[in-house]
């Protein structure tokens, strides 16, 4: 166990030639920190170069290179030269001990050693070492490590990130308008107020990362691990969200902003100096843009993060004023120009009318989560509509595209019971379309949810066969009642050979399985002439239909338009 008040990484380096002499110190100092040894005093100076120590037991009477020589040496070195140098000796003379002091030396021990008295002297210097250290690596009013410690940790973070090509981010924080606050109201309540800034952006960090005070009102927060710049945009949205949050000093409260600007190394800095030089520029850039945001330096990175934040953003509010809709595109035997079917299909109407395609904004709205509020909004549409059809006395079955986040998520299942309540649709003409992503994972769970489906009367489609993680495997393990053949296979089958070979397996294994089959993409009669000769009978496409608003949809039933082939 290591003594109270000694720096766990205290690094201490044992000189002396005398094997057991050696011994004895090692025992000694053992507990006090990182101990490292030398015999002569040239592999002493490589060992130093190499393990940066605090605090050298250095013998005076060495053979070859003496004690004194080796503390000149250790003193010449500016990397070096600030360790704490403790003679060794058995020679108590006062002129040795004046040498040594001389040479920068700042305590004895005397052979033969008495251990409780030497180890007393160490650790009084350890101690005293490690307070010194502690200060100049740390900002006094807030404790969080300081300029020389942050960029030690930037060299450091940047050389790891380079092995291992991995990015570092370095977010610089100013706060806004922070000199009216110190002017007005004081600099015990600023200083205050930097402390409790310190607190929350050490709080809303990693413990990896290092959050810094540069001085003034200026913090620095070095991010060493980063993936994508998205993280790092959200944690710097995160960053200003708990700056924005009242403080409250002796009962009164005081509202801050801050501006951020961001850089990242290897895209838009190489060095250090860079990173730092870049962060400070992009924060500049977001104090004219109107303080309280952030900044990224690169502006290609600047304009991706934005239009991801201001989708984001719209989608909230979109979901929140119903500007999604759903249309559908119907599913028909072919040979008969019968409805039997129609896809639920979002569409996101922009304040100009025009729609914003699904392939748009459905991978961010899952990453985000936002997919499961929209999800459910258009399988509540869908059962909506799908029930007046059925109402009417038509046999339409609705199906919904089910993403795998909304799949997962635990309230999935009760989610569709209440939908199904709610409308007062019977399950039957409820069909799921899943992707085969979806039963690749967490295959248990799967089984209990499909299985929990089926025992409702709800089916299941997989979408997008063929394209996936096909394993014929699935098809046998789990309920599914109809395959989609993917439109990449259709599209292709008149040009390509192995599509048109791939969707007759299809259609062979469907039958063999007793499955249904629907194939999509259907644009030509060409095309649905050849998928019927192999055995495929509904179709669905542009050749039949668009998907189209719930009126139009409804408009085309009652014509019955889709009488083509
Ligand atoms: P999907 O499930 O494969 O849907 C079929 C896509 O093919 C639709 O694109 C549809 O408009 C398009 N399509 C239909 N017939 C033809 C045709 O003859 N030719 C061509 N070239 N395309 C055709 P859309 O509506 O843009 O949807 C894209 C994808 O977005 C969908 O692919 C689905 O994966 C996803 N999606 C759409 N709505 C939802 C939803 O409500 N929830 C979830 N989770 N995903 C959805
Ligand atoms: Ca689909
Ligand atoms: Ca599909």
């Amino acid at each position: 166990m290591r003594s109270k008040g000694i720096d766990v990484e205290s690094v201490i380096l044992i000189v002396e030639d005398q094997a057991t002499d050696a011994l004895v110190l090692h025992e000694t100092v053992r507990d006090l920190g990182d101990v490292y040894q030398a015999s002569d005093g040239p592999s002493a100076l490589m060992m130093a170069r190499r393990c940066k120590p605090d605090l050298v037991l250095l013998d005076i009477e060495m053979s070859g290179m003496s004690g004194f020589a080796v503390c000149k040496a250790l003193k010449a070195d500016p990397k070096l030269c600030d360790a704490a140098v403790i003679f060794v000796t058995s020679h108590v003379q006062t002129e040795n001990e004046l040498r040594a002091l001389e040479y920068g030396g700042i305590d004895f021990i005397h052979k033969p050693l008495n251990v409780p008295v030497a180890r007393a002297h160490i650790k009084a210097h350890l101690a005293l070492r490690n307070e010194a250290k502690k200060l100049a690596n740390h900002d006094a009013l807030t404790g969080l490590p300081n300029r020389a410690l942050l960029k030690d940790r930037t060299e450091q973070a940047l050389q790891k990130a380079h092995r291992s090509q991995t990015r570092v981010a370095m977010l610089l924080l100013d706060l806004d308008n922070f000199k009216g606050i110190n002017d007005s109201l004081g600099h015990s309540i600023g200083d205050a107020l930097l402390k409790e800034v310190a607190e929350r952006l050490s709080q809303a960090s990693r413990s990896f990362d290092t959050v810094s005070r540069q001085g003034g009102d200026e913090f620095i927060i070095l991010l060493p691990e980063v993936s994508g710049f998205d993280g790092v945009g959200d944690f710097a949205e995160r960053l200003l969200s708990t700056i924005s949050a009242p403080f409250i000093l002796q009962g009164n409260r005081h509202n801050l902003s801050a501006s951020i600007g961001i850089s990242l190394f290897p895209d838009d800095s190489e060095d250090s100096e860079s990173l730092y030089r870049h962060a400070d520029s992009a924060m500049y850039q977001a104090k004219l843009d109107g303080r309280n945001r952030y900044r990224f330096f690169s502006l290609d990175i600047e304009h991706s993060s934005r239009g991801r934040h201001l989708l984001e953003q719209h989608m909230r509010s979109a979901l929140e004023t119903g500007v999604f809709e759903v249309f559908y595109q119907a599913k028909v035997i072919a040979s008969e120009g019968r409805v039997v079917g129609m896809e639920a299909l979002v569409r996101w109407r922009n304040k100009d009318g025009s729609l914003f395609s699904p392939a748009e904004f459905i991978p961010l709205a899952e990453e985000t989560g936002l997919i499961i509020p929209l999800g459910k909004h258009v399988l509540e549409q869908a059962c909506k509509d799908a029930q007046m059809l059925v109402a009417q006395g038509m046999h339409v079955v609705v199906s919904v595209n089910i993403s795998a986040v909304q799949f997962r998520e635990e309230t999935f299942l009760q989610m569709v019971q209440d939908t199904l309540l709610a409308s007062k649709l019977a399950p039957e003409f409820l069909e799921l379309e899943i992707t085969e992503g979806v039963l690749a994972k967490n295959v248990t769970n799967t089984q209990q949810v499909l299985s929990a489906l089926r025992g409702m009367g709800v089916r299941i489609a997989l979408d997008d066969f063929g394209t996936g993680y096909s394993s014929l495997t699935y098809l046998k393990r789990f309920p599914v009642d109809v395959l989609k053949i993917d439109q990449s296979f259709v599209r292709d089958m008149l040009v390509d050979k192995c599509d048109a070979a791939i969707i007759e397996a299809i259609v062979k294994l469907a039958q063999a399985l007793g499955l249904e089959l629907v194939a999509e993409g259907v644009e030509t009669q060409e095309h649905a002439a050849v998928l019927q000769s192999f055995g495929c009978q509904v179709m669905q496409g542009y050749l039949y239909s668009r998907p189209v608003p719930f009126i139009q949809f409804c408009a085309l039933l009652d014509s019955g338009e889709f009488s083509v082939c």
